[in-house]
This record gives C-alpha cells, structure tokens and sequence, in this order.
C-alpha cells in the first residue's frame, strides 16, 4: 500500500477516511512523527480526537505505531482541538496531536500537531516518510488521562464575568467535540445556558459544525429568540471556532466582535492585535483609536500564531472565528474560551448595553461574507500572481496574502484559499453601492486577465 501524498498540507494533514487517510497511512504518520520526536529529544506524547466516527479506530493506530517506534503515549481520549493545544502547552514536553476532521464533512479525518511547542506541517511529515528507514527499537508505554477538570478550572481562573447568572446563552455545539466540554464550562462560569446539539455524533444528525455558513446558524438564531438569550454562540466541529448570534438574532461577523473584544482587551492593556486580510479596515482604525498597534497578516493558523509570537500580541483573529487569546491565555485558539471571553466583554462595557447595542456603536459599513470561485490546485495561485501583476485597479495596494485594494469607501480582496482549490473574495464598503461597485471591478479585472474562469460566486 502507499501513501497518498495529497493528504500533507502547509498547515496540517487531511484527507478522506478511508481512501485517502486510512489506518495504515496514520500508522506511517505516527512513525515520522517518532523521527521527529526522537531527533529533539522528546520522548513522550499527548494524543486525543474528535468525535468523529473514524476517530477510534484510527487513534488506536496512532497510538500502537508511536509505542512500536519507542514514544511513550498519554491518551487523553475525545477532546476539543483547543483541550489538546492546553495539554500540549501544560505537559513535560509541550508536544500534543490531535485526529481530527475539524469542520470538514463527516467522512473526512485530520491531525492538527504540536511538537515542542511549535506547529508540525504536514509537508514536514511526508518528507520524514519517504526517507525513513525501518528499524526496530524498544517499545513505549501507554497512559490514558482525563483532562477535562485541570482544563476547566484554568479557564475558570482566567475568567470573571460580572453577574454572570444574568447572561442567558445558547450554545450550539452541532453534535462535534465542543459538546463534550463547552455546557460545562459556561456553567461553570456562572452563566445561564440553553444547550443545542451538545451531544456528540460523527453523524452530524442536525446541522454541520460550521459556523461559517448562515445555513449552519439558523436553529441557533431560532433558539435564541425564542428563549429570549442574550446571546448565541456555535462551534465547528473540533471546537477551535466560534460563531456569534446576537439577542435580537443577528450573526455577527469575527471582525466586528473582535473590534468589542479589542476595546476591552485594550482598556486594561497596550500591545498590539492580530487580524488577517479578510478582516474590515474597521477594525484596524478601532484598535489605533484605543492605542494599540494594529497587525494584519496573512490568512492561516500557522501565520496568525507566528505574528502573535513574533509581537507578543495581546489577541490574534481571523474571518473564519478562529481567535487566539494571549493576554491572560496560552495564545492558541479555542471556540468556548472565545465565547466566554465575549460574555466577559460584554459585562464590562462601560454603558452597560445589550450584545446587539454594543455591535451598533461600531462604524456602520456593508460587507460581504466570505466568497468563493471553484478553480484547481494547480492554478490558483497562478491566477492570483497574474492578477497581481495584470491588474489596473487604483487605490492603496497589500500583497501579504493576495491582492487587497483600500479605497477611501471601502476594500476588496482576491487571494488563493490555502486549503482548497479555490479563489477566496470579500469586499466591503461604507455603503451597500460602495461594496457592489468595488466587487464588480474586482470581478470584471479578474475576466479581463483570466477569461478562462467561469466566475460563479459561491
Ligand atoms: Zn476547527
């Protein structure tokens, strides 16, 4: 059998159980992971998954292939992604990996790893597979341990909401990892909870964990109204996302809840705040305003973490509701302490006004979600450098990830999605005839130079 190669990405490893990522690829995976182990000296690993229905038997793969190749293994069994980054961050050799799918549909698996307290490409990984040797050594030993009490009693620690049992939340969890830990952490601290799909089923019987899409948001928006909540929030499935329904049931972009967790985070310190390209020139002038530096960098995990490191930021975010606390947090991205850290801004604003007033005290501007045109892997990022060198729009120019245009109404962006084969778009303007003239431009740029695409916005 092979190793299919298509399944190592920049970030992490994904593919579809079985055909691509199998108990026999996870196998191989867990032995370069041993090579790279054993070449920084780390002898022992955490590992864990997600509630997805492949994820048993291929952690037990995982595990015997790691004791086979001499690591000893602690289990910590069915976690979120952000329970295995805190164990990860907490144990002797900072080192965790997580089997998990994240948000991907239900037949697809992943590793998301921590090795030394540094992020593991997939890359890296197929490369110490092609040049392994096989050779026998001694075994590891096998530990199973329960995270969940040590993980909660931190974030309860790092929390203080003020009167919290007056904050009624929904929390949707969409049957993913999240429902495992998240009922009891906003119990715990303090608050009033209405729990959706907090069972956890790989089947993903009710809604996809995707908070990303409004199709995914809807039962919460429900929820939320009818029990009069005073906010909603919803995971993905590995519980490192968070998505923010208001009381009046409105979903609320990341980049404008983290223009209401900036001012606060702001408030008590001065640092500088994370965001990637996709994110509104809103937010960037919010954060100056309060005295912080604002970072844009481009769109990833791996990016948004380096520049955190790098400036020792406060807060890192992107568009698609990853946030990473590292003001009084480890700085890795976690759905449920993200939520928490909302209802904590939220009982500290000075004005004491409801999640749906708060939002409306922010600048006033329309955007659209994330869009997407289907093209290949192949050619995406062609396209993308042809544009870049092609293009005859006007306004202020950024290339970190892209092309991202800044107009005095508004901005657009056209990029290459680093996970699929797919070109990512999103424009914004003060008004809703600022956002369609710049999205019309972009669009009518992007047929000028590649005549070839069939422009079809999903
Ligand atoms: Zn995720």
């Amino acid at each position: 059998m092979e190793v299919n190669k298509s399944i190592f990405r920049e970030n992490d490893i994904r593919g579809i159980y079985p055909e691509q990522l199998n108990e026999f690829t996870i196998s191989k995976i867990a032995k370069a992971i041993a090579v790279k182990c054993k070449k920084e000296n780390i002898e022992s690993i955490s590992v864990g998954r997600d509630g997805r229905l492949s994820g048993e038997s291929l952690l037990s793969s995982f595990c015997d292939s790691l004791i086979d190749s001499g690591i000893n293994v602690t289990n910590i069994g069915m976690v979120t992604s952000p329970m295995l980054y805190f164990e990860a961050k907490t144990n002797k050799t900072k080192s965790g990996i997580i089997i998990t799918g994240s948000h991907n549909p239900k037949n697809h698996n992943g590793l998301k790893m921590v090795v030394n307290d540094r992020p593991v490409s997939g890359i890296e990984i197929l490369s110490l597979i092609e040049s392994m040797e096989s050779k026998s050594t001694s075994k590891g030993e096998l530990k199973t341990k329960d995270i969940k009490e040590k993980y909660l009693e931190e974030v309860i620690n790092s929390i203080s909401i003020k009167n919290p049992s007056n904050y009624k939340v929904v929390i949707d969890c969409g049957n993913g990892a999240a429902g495992c830990v998240a009922p009891d952490l906003f119990k715990r601290v303090g608050c009033e909870v209405v729990e959706l799909f907090t069972e956890v089923d790989g089947n993903f019987p009710n809604h996809h964990p995707d908070p990303s899409k409004l199709e995914n948001l809807q039962d919460l928006i429900d929820s939320v109204i009818s029990n009069e909540a005073d906010l909603g929030l919803a995971f993905d499935g590995d519980g490192d996302r968070v998505g923010l329904i208001t009381n009046t049931g409105e979903n609320i972009f990341p980049d404008k809840y983290m223009m209401m967790l900036s001012e606060n985070i702001l408030s008590k310190q001065s640092g500088a705040i994370v965001f990637d390209v996709k994110c509104s020139n809103h937010l960037a002038e919010l954060i100056t305003k309060n005295h912080g530096v604002p970072l844009m960098a481009p769109t990833g995990h791996f990016h948004i973490k380096r520049t955190i490191k790098e400036n020792n930021a406060l807060l890192g975010g992107e568009m698609s509701g990853h946030i990473f606390f590292n003001d009084k947090w480890y700085g890795f991205d976690d759905g449920p302490y993200s939520g928490a850290r909302i209802i904590e801004a939220l009982s500290e604003h000075k004005e004491n006004k409801n999640i749906s007033d708060i939002m409306k005290t922010y600048p006033k501007s329309f955007s659209t979600p994330e869009l997407n045109i289907n093209v290949t892997d192949e050619n995406k990022f062609q396209i993308i450098e042809k544009f870049i060198a092609e293009n005859e729009l006007e306004g202020e120019k950024n290339t970190i990830d892209g092309l991202r245009v800044n107009y005095k109404n508004g901005w657009g962006l056209l990029r290459a999605s680093n996970t699929s084969p797919k070109l990512v778009l999103r424009f914004e303007g003060n008004t809703i005839e600022d956002m369609n003239n710049i999205q019309s431009e972009f669009l009518s740029e992007l047929s000028r130079i590649s005549p070839n695409i069939v422009i079809n916005l999903t």
